[in-house]
């Protein structure tokens, strides 16, 4: 399985972009830089994006692709919760912003497949296992769980803030892909908006290990850019105390599994 970073930040400014995983070229976890990352033939190669909730950071690029998806020859399918759908369906697909790519170029086929998914309920692209577990965030979010047909899985857990617990003992990941949305010393805050730091990652990576006996490999992603080199320096003290190696994603990191 092939791990592609897109975008490794919460927010966009040059060379750095807005949150996108894309998985063996044809799965895509969140849309926040799937467009600014992808060359036209490389955006056609996406059969589905997993969205793991409504923020614009997450979900932007659905219109980008949508322009771009006049040419290609196959639909995309986008698969979120229905109360995802609600406000993608009603803010940024509500044919005033900009044209509905859900019933473009025909309602009967049009160029985005919207699905409703629920939590829990596994389901299978092509040949990957989709496991969708919910997260802590401001708004109703979940995790997504891919497992390839020959075994190997990443767990990709969009925004979160802590309380994991009952997450972890859904899932037996690989590769971890999770998010430090600020400074240690922003940790109120960060909590109370539904995102993690570095040291309320150390503790549910800390739990992980007591509920599933291993720590897989992690990645960080949704940095500030603003905090760059303090989330750098907090996460890799983290990675120290745990005696374990976390990586801090960037735009175009692959991780080979
Ligand atoms: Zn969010
Ligand atoms: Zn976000």
């Amino acid at each position: 399985m092939e791990v592609r970073i897109l975008g490794a930040h919460s927010t966009e400014v040059e060379r750095l972009r807005m949150v996108s995983v894309l998985v063996d070229g044809v799965l895509a976890l969140d849309a926040g830089g799937l467009t600014s990352s992808l060359s036209l033939s490389e955006q056609q190669e996406v059969r589905a994006i997993l969205l793991t909730h409504h923020h614009f950071d997450h979900t932007r690029d659905l219109v980008t692709l949508g322009v771009n998806g006049a040419t290609f020859p196959n639909s995309v399918e986008v698969y979120a919760l229905s109360q995802t759908l609600d406000v993608v369906n009603s803010c940024l697909l509500d044919g005033k912003m900009y044209a509905d790519f859900s019933k473009w170029p025909s309602k009967e086929k049009p160029f985005l497949q919207i699905r409703a998914i629920e939590p829990f309920q596994k389901w299978t692209i092509d040949s990957y296992d989709v496991l969708p577990v919910p997260v802590k965030h401001a708004v109703t979010s979940v995790g997504y769980q891919v497992t390839s047909k020959h075994g190997k899985s990443l767990f990709y857990t969009g925004d979160t803030g802590p309380g994991l617990g009952s997450c972890w003992r859904h899932i037996s990941p690989h590769l971890l892909v999770t998010e430090v949305s600020g400074i240690n010393a922003l940790e109120d805050f960060l909590k109370s908006v539904g995102h993690l730091s570095a040291q309320l990652l150390k503790e549910e990576l800390i739990q992980f290990r007591q509920i599933k006996g291993y720590i897989p490999r992690v990645v960080v992603i949704h940095i500030p850019p603003q905090f760059q080199r303090e989330v750098e320096q907090e996460v890799e003290e983290v990675a120290r105390e745990l005696g374990i190696s976390v990586d801090i994603g960037y735009e175009d990191m692959v991780i080979i599994l």
